[in-house]
């Protein structure tokens, strides 16, 4: 009984304060009503420019075939990183609970104060050896990785050379420091080498992603490297698109191009196909990595990574590093895709890489592509100015392992289909 009083008294007092903020409804306080206007202006303008962000609910776990809210049955889905089809894989799921049995759902604290276990350390070992670093700390995400790297290591005596479409967090995590900074041409190395050329800084950094999400390009790390070395500068790969399966096991561009070891520091992701749940991580010289857990702020003042997140990436990487299934099955799958692509008549852009974008230019008409897809039950997304250049809308596609042959041949056929029926390919 006197529980019972006691939750009643706790929901009223819950209920009363619920009442008190309401109360404050139609009397706003000037800032906010200014707040609101200004914000207002801002979204009329985000919807002019047709760059307004629509979210679609899934209702289903991430997976080649998700459930969308509000829409009847399943779809086909193609615009997730899940290369390798591990964001629901059994295995993960099962070493994502048992983390969570054994450790916790979480830390309430950051690592040095006292949100470090076994966990963490195990998977920063595992990273390390598995790129063949010397050390690796951990992140919340590669953003954080990114945001926390150029401001710890770089000072005005320094300079960071950065390719014109490296992803946001360099950009940001760039914008964060005092270094000089340079942004060279989209993979132009005869411009980085002008600008390396040029600068008497102490530290030369030059920074690039490995795979570029947009294109599904992939860096020159061989021409990246000579210039590295005849400049004396470090290189550092953010290899979010890349680790776990570009390269005969896994090991990321370098790997791709036949140059292992070619980047001085690798940032990467565990979000995308090293578990797909969340995480990032940097792994290099020691005493960069050192210097880092003393002084990179993303690290020092947010949440140690919570232990089913951290047991996922380590089950990931065991499924990664055990077998190369995973691997040639979504390599398998990209290839058919792209041949199948081209011969029905359309293009896509990049390299041998599962990102996929199927090129269309006109903006209006990449939305017609996507909602003509999304129609037949497959689920892509366009992209158009100012996410990719002006008259390079496109459809990205992006190929898991998970995807049976019947789906790959479902969605080729889908693009030919919608493709001819928009105009895009003639006759
Ligand atoms: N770097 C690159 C190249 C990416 O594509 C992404 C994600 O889109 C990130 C970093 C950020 O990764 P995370 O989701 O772990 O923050």
């Amino acid at each position: 009984m006197a529980l019972r009083s006691q939750l009643l008294r706790t929901v009223y007092a819950g209920k009363q304060a619920t009442r008190q903020l309401h109360g404050l409804k139609g009397k706003e306080r000037a800032g906010v009503t200014r707040l609101r206007e200004v914000l207002d202006d801002r979204l009329q303008e985000i919807k002019k420019a047709k760059t307004w962000k629509h979210e679609r609910i899934l209702s289903s776990p991430q997976d080649t075939k998700v459930r969308v809210q509000g829409a009847e049955g399943e779809f086909l889905n193609f615009c997730a990183n899940n290369y390798l089809g591990l964001s629901n894989h059994p295995e993960v799921v099962e070493a994502a609970r048992e983390g969570l049995r054994k450790y916790g759902a979480g830390l309430s604290s950051v690592r040095f104060i006292c949100g470090t276990q076994t966990l963490h350390k195990e998977l920063e070992h595992r990273l390390a050896q598995f790129h063949g670093r010397e050390d690796a700390i951990l992140y919340g995400s590669c953003f954080d990785a990114n945001a926390g790297l150029f401001e710890s290591m770089l000072t005005p005596e320094d300079a960071v050379f950065s390719d014109a479409l490296n992803h946001a967090s360099i950009i940001d995590g760039i914008r964060l420091c005092k270094a000089q900074k340079y942004r060279y041409p989209h993979r132009d190395l005869n411009e980085l080498e002008h600008l390396l050329a040029h600068s008497e800084a102490r530290i030369k950094l030059i920074v690039t992603d490995g795979v570029f999400s947009m294109d599904g390009n992939v860096a020159p790390l061989p021409g990246l490297r000579n210039l590295a070395d005849k400049y004396r500068a470090l290189l550092a790969v953010d290899d979010s698109h890349a680790t776990g399966f570009f390269g005969a096991t896994g090991r990321g561009t370098e790997e791709y191009c036949n140059i292992m070891g070619a980047a001085d520091i690798i940032c990467s992701t565990l979000g995308k196909a090293v578990s797909g749940a969340a995480g990032g991580y940097t792994t290099g010289p020691k005493e960069l990595i050192t210097l880092l857990r003393n002084v990179s702020r993303p690290y020092l003042f947010s949440n140690a990574p919570p232990p089913p997140v951290v047991a996922a990436a380590l089950k990931s990487l065991d499924l990664v590093e055990g077998s190369s299934e995973l691997r040639e099955r979504l390599q398998q799958n990209t290839r058919s895709f792209r041949e199948g692509l081209k011969a029905a008549g359309l293009t896509v852009a990049g390299d041998d890489h599962p990102i996929c974008p199927v090129m269309v230019g006109d903006a209006p008409l990449a939305v017609e592509l996507a909602s003509g897809m999304l129609q037949r039950g497959i689920y892509v997304v366009a992209f158009s100015y100012p996410v990719v250049p002006k008259g390079g809308a496109r459809v990205r596609v992006q190929l898991s392992a998970a995807h049976t042959p019947d789906d790959v041949a479902r969605a080729v056929q889908a693009f030919a289909d919608v493709g001819k029926t928009i105009g895009l390919v003639k006759g």
